[in-house]
């Protein structure tokens, strides 16, 4: 059984996340969103929404499931028997950052290996800030999340 991990905020999850899940669940057996502490976010959903609406925007994925952590994520990995992680990288900006994790992750743990994939093109300029500053200003979200998170967003700022 082959196991991926996706560590992220997910505040919330939207749809350059589930470009992610949807071709990434299709490599692996088993594709685990990890939803993370960052230590500089301040997230607007709390642990648990952000896991519902993960499990709600998923279900219907096979093999793919949702854990929260607070833990090092390779050793998350390595606890859960996980053989890669998988990060996206949106733009070149993306990069330096995401390869700076990768050689550390790979440092402190190299039989975990981390995956860059790209979302289709028509998702790279999303991220959850915009997500959420274009909900709290009343504009039209519909075409950048999943249906459980629009419902959830327009009723936080409605
Ligand atoms: P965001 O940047 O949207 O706030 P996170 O911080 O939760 O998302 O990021 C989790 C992972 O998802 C990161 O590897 C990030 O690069 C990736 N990601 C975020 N947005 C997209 C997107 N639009 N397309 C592909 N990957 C993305």
């Amino acid at each position: 059984m082959k196991k991926i991990l996706y560590p992220g905020s997910f505040d919330p999850i939207h749809n350059g996340h589930l470009d992610i899940a949807r071709r990434a669940s299709k490599l692996f057996d088993e594709f685990v969103f990890v939803v993370a502490v960052h230590p500089t976010k301040k997230p607007l959903f709390t642990k648990k929404e952000r896991i519902k609406l993960i499990q709600d925007s998923t279900s219907h994925f096979k093999n793919v499931s949702v854990l929260y952590t607070e833990k090092l994520i390779v050793d998350l990995a390595k606890e859960h028997g996980a053989v890669a992680l998988i990060r996206g990288l949106r733009h070149v900006s993306d990069f330096e950052l995401e390869f700076q994790m990768a050689m550390m992750n790979y440092h402190l743990s190299p039989e975990v290996t981390t995956i860059l994939m790209m979302p289709e093109e028509k998702h790279i300029h999303l991220n959850s800030n915009l997500v959420k500053e274009i909900a709290r200003l009343h504009g039209d979200i519909e075409g950048f999340v999943p249906p459980p998170v629009y419902k959830h967003l327009k009723s936080k700022f409605d």
